[in-house]
């Protein structure tokens, strides 16, 4: 079973990198900072190499140890963590030249580029299979462990709210909450607190956000320059996506931002209800989840707003 192959190469292994998918959400450093403690535990001293992640979750154990480079070529073993597929991972060299690939993940369109691939897309957050394997492994849940993971489960759960929410999801929230984990201090941290900057970018996009589709679709943009205005840091744009999906009447939200050094814009997809925004991204060289996808598309702001409109017409009823 892959279970006892990873336990196995990780036991094998003496050096470890851990990576996970670029622009990091808190499902991505959660798994990460997980994996570390819990390879601690077996005796083993990883490398994790996120080369930029917000600072909200600074706070979290062991966020101090991430590194954004390493000096070592070539690892016995690369563990990849919530990322879809190969060309989305950050530090992929270090995947690729590692003698050992492992990556376990939870969404539907992976693309299986590990060497032993552990995933199960039904799992509403990464961190909600870690905690399964970790328990499988033997592994002692402590606290700083219980805090990564349920960072992970609640920054990819929109805080328990989305359908992929299961009874094991709560149940695994109950275990950890019964071992001490202050969910109410994390869930405060990693999603009801904006910084300045994320608040004064809300009224920007706020402002700008066009309707389409009677209602169904709304739109809007956020450019280099204004993130400049108010002073953005990495992962100040997080959330923003939501304003539009969170309107009485709206299924699908476009939030599009400018990618530094290119001449196009990353586009963000939520959806409410039905709409498969999945399919959307997937159409313009992206992927995702059914609800919550993206994609990088060419073009000014009315040129992108164009065609990702003309696909997300064709999902909605
Ligand atoms: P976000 O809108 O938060 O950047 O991304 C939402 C989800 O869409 C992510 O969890 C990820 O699964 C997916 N996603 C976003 N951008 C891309 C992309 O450029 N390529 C792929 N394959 N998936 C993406
Ligand atoms: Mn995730």
């Amino acid at each position: 079973m892959t279970l006892d192959n990873i336990l196995e190469e990780i036991k094998k292994a003496e050096t470890i990198v851990i990576l996970t998918h670029e622009t990091p959400d808190g499902d991505a450093i959660g798994s990460s900072l997980a994996m570390k403690i819990a390879l601690k535990q077996l005796g083993k001293n990883a490398d994790i190499i996120i080369p930029r992640y917000s600072r909200t979750f600074g706070f979290l154990p062991d966020a101090k140890e991430i590194k954004s480079e390493s000096k070592n070529a070539r690892y016995d073993l690369a563990i990849s963590v919530d990322c879809a597929d190969l060309k989305r991972l950050a530090g992929a060299e270090y995947f690729e030249s590692a003698k050992i690939k492992i990556q376990i993940d939870h969404h539907s369109i992976n693309t299986m580029f590990g060497d032993y691939n552990f995933v199960n897309p039904v799992a509403p957050a990464c961190c909600e299979i870690l905690l399964g394997m970790f328990e499988y492994f033997g592994i002692e849940i402590t606290l700083e462990l219980g805090t990564c993971i349920i960072t992970g489960i609640i920054t990819d759960t929109g805080g328990f709210q989305y359908a992929g929410v299961t009874a094991d999801t709560f149940e695994f929230a109950a275990e950890l909450l019964q071992k001490g984990v202050n969910i109410s201090n994390v869930y405060q941290k990693v999603l009801t607190t904006r910084t300045k900057a994320n608040f004064e970018l809300s009224r920007i996009v706020s402002n700008r956000m066009e309707f389409f589709e009677d209602g169904k679709v709304t739109f809007t943009y956020m450019n280099l320059e204004d993130e400049k205005s108010v002073g953005a840091e990495e992962g100040d744009h997080e959330g923003l996506v939501n304003i539009g999906r969170d309107i009485e009447g709206v299924e699908v939200s476009i939030f599009i931002r400018e990618k530094e050094g290119t001449n196009g814009y990353k586009v963000s997809l939520r959806s409410k209800e039905y709409a498969n925004v999945a399919d959307v991204a997937l159409m313009l060289g992206g992927g995702g989840h059914v609800k919550a996808a993206g994609c990088f598309v060419q073009g000014t702001v009315e040129e992108v707003k164009e065609k990702v409109l003309s696909e997300i017409k064709k999902v909605l009823k």
